[in-house]
């Protein structure tokens, strides 16, 4: 067996380098071979693909990436592991380590000095602390990313899946799927990693959206109108549209917008899709 795939040698492993899983980073490891190759499967990588990978650890995954793709750059935040993880991945002369926080790093500029502008496929094993934050930073900066192939806590996976006037659907299910089409890769058990979280995980892919889903006057505007429907989820969407001066709308513009697209007024944020909440957007900047 190989020594990533086992608890107790990547337990030894890191003893060996007088290294501690911290988990104030999200350090679990993963070892479980067959989840390694379905997220590899996933991204679907061939000899000329670039990969990003984000927060590589003890570089399982980085192994398993290295073997089929063209190039692969792995950002880890953790300066204490990046001497034992470039011994790990020593026999891959396609790796490249960067030890610099993922949230700060200009993603534009790293692919253009890594990647030469070629199409990028990210592959993450996410620290689950920061998955939104993460998420949006690669949908939102857009430097060429193709498709996003991520571990992360089932629950978030659930909210990036589900479907409008579901509970599991929220703010961050229309941010994501505005600017990407997610689908279930696998669901994951705790004991896949060392050590085991508290949760089961999931791994979804995200596929770039060449052209946005829907037709916006003004994408601020769009995100706005989002915020507000579910930052009181519980209210209608009239009361909290109309409490949300970033929208600049009174109450009696809402509701005529609302009335004549053929939505009661009492309806609730929840249930807009992603095409509701660009008519509503649409229509209020119209009557303004
Ligand atoms: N990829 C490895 C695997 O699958 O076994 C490790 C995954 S572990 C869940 C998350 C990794 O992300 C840890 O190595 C952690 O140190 C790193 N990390 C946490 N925050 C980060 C950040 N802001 N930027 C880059 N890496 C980060």
């Amino acid at each position: 067996m190989d020594k990533f795939h086992s608890s107790k040698s990547v337990r030894k492993n890191m003893a060996e380098h007088g290294l501690k899983f911290q988990k104030s980073l999200g350090q679990n490891f993963l070892t479980d071979a067959s989840v390694l190759s379905q997220i590899v499967a996933a991204a679907d990588l061939d000899k000329d693909s670039c990969v990003l990978e984000i927060g590589p650890g003890a570089g399982a995954l980085t192994r398993e990436l290295a073997h089929v793709a063209g190039k692969v750059v792995s950002v880890e935040i953790d300066k204490n592991l990046i001497p034992l993880l470039t011994e790990n991945t020593a026999e891959f002369s396609n790796v490249t380590i960067i030890n610099e926080d993922i949230l700060r790093v200009d993603l534009e500029k790293l692919f253009s000095e890594q990647f030469g502008g070629k199409a990028v496929k990210v592959v993450a094993n996410l620290p689950y602390y920061i998955t939104t934050p993460i998420i949006m930073k690669l949908l939102e900066e857009k430097p060429g990313i193709e498709s996003i192939v991520i571990m992360i806590q089932k629950e978030v996976a659930e909210r990036l899946l589900a479907e409008a006037g579901s509970k599991a659907y929220g703010a961050v299910t229309v941010s994501v799927n505005y600017y990407a089409k997610p689908s279930a890769v696998c669901l994951v058990p705790p004991e896949a990693f060392v050590p085991p979280p508290k949760v089961w995980s999931e791994v979804l892919k995200l596929d770039v959206l060449d052209d946005a889903p829907v037709q916006l006057k003004d994408e601020t505007h769009f995100f706005n109108l989002v915020k507000a429907a579910f930052g009181q989820r519980r209210k209608t969407f009239l009361n909290s549209a109309s409490n949300f001066p970033a929208l600049g709308a009174s109450k009696e513009d809402i509701r005529k917008v609302l009335l004549s697209l053929g939505f009661p007024e009492t309806i609730r944020g929840e249930s807009f899709s992603i095409s509701d909440f660009a008519a509503i957007s649409n229509a209020l900047l119209e009557q303004n």
